[in-house]
């Protein structure tokens, strides 16, 4: 593959910038991972369709970056083409009112925060839960990101993507197969770039919605492990328990590998201490699986998303 080439024709589909071997410790919250190939942040809906169906038809490998908060990369970086959303998929629509709430359109590039703070000035409430999770409205659609008892999924009525084939369609709420940090697009619609997502929020009272924000990132605050990168929780949990509270008690809380920490804090984190390495990671994350399969007959499944091959995963 002649990625100069590559990187050349894609540099003349969008105005956004184009670049090769990019680190992509950089646009993750963990910081690790290598580089990629090629490395686009297209700027608007338009030229990442238009990249998507380009690179489709050449059978070029495509990864979608939000903000790289649920990721976990390969030190080896990957062969192929990331786009990165959140210069292009930015658009927030003004809230349209609905027989059953008040409908917002957001990019998915839109981060969660910003739709937050958006939804505070609009005195609509319904997200406030998810306070404090990074990252971005596409990656929270994928990943069906969540707590306790709201998901993405409970707000999302439709979602805008580019399928496999580089068409542009429209999935109502009940086709994205919305299920515990799962969605249709980790399964059969893996190869779909979501472009958009609508939401149904309903009118709320500006002050009630601001102070129930504070208390979720006040929760957050004193739960969570503060200074170091990591990538949220690793592990999901399985039916009936709690990753974390297995994960320590198997005697894994504040053991290291290389430069990678499970957290002292929160067992179901990793962090890292400055300069771990996605082995580092992987080497913690297989020796926290035999733990807890060995002593609680419990398989562990990641939550991370992982790209790129990572030895031991
Ligand atoms: C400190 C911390 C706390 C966290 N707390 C929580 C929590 O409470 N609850 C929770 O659920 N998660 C939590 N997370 C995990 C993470 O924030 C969520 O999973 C988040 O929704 C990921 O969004 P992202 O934009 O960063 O996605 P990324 O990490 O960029 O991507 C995740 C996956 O989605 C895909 N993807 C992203 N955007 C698109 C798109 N537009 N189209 C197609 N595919 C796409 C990527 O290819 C990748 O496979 C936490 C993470 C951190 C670092």
């Amino acid at each position: 593959m002649n990625w100069s080439q590559v990187a050349a024709e894609i540099s003349k589909m969008t105005s956004g910038s184009v670049r090769t071997c990019e680190p992509l410790k950089a646009h993750t919250t963990m910081r690790v991972g290598g580089d990629a190939r090629i490395f686009i942040r297209p700027s608007d809906l338009e030229e990442v369709t238009r990249v998507v169906s380009w690179a489709r038809r050449r059978d070029l490998p495509i990864y979608i970056l939000g903000g790289g908060s649920n990721l976990l990369i390969s030190d080896d970086g990957v062969q192929g083409i990331v786009i990165k959303t959140t210069s292009g998929l930015v658009g927030l629509n003004e809230p349209v009112a609905e027989t059953e709430g008040i409908r917002v359109e957001a990019g998915a590039g839109v981060m969660l925060g910003k739709l937050l703070t958006r939804s505070v000035e609009w005195e609509l409430t319904g997200l406030e839960l998810l306070a404090g999770i990074p990252g971005t409205v596409g990656g929270a659609v994928v990943m069906n990101a969540g707590v306790g008892e709201l998901e993405m999924g409970h707000r999302v009525v439709e979602v805008l993507i580019c399928d496999g084939d580089g068409i542009v369609k429209k999935l109502a709420a009940e086709q994205c197969e919305f299920g515990y940090r799962d969605s249709v697009f980790q399964h059969q619609l893996s190869d779909a770039v979501i472009l958009r997502a609508a939401i149904l929020l309903q009118r709320g009272q500006k002050e009630e919605i601001q102070a129930r924000i504070r208390s979720r990132l006040h929760d957050r605050s004193e739960r969570q492990p503060r200074g170091n990168p990591s990538a949220g929780s690793v592990f999901r949990n399985p039916p009936g328990a709690s990753a974390g509270y297995l994960i320590d008690a198997a005697g894994w809380k504040g053991r290291r590998s290389g430069g990678a920490q499970v957290s002292p804090r929160h067992a179901n984190f990793i962090i890292n201490r400055g300069d771990a390495t996605a082995g580092d990671i992987a080497r913690l994350i297989a020796g926290i699986r035999e733990s807890v399969q060995d002593q609680f007959e419990v398989h562990l499944e990641l939550e991370l998303e992982t790209w790129g091959v990572i030895e031991g995963l």
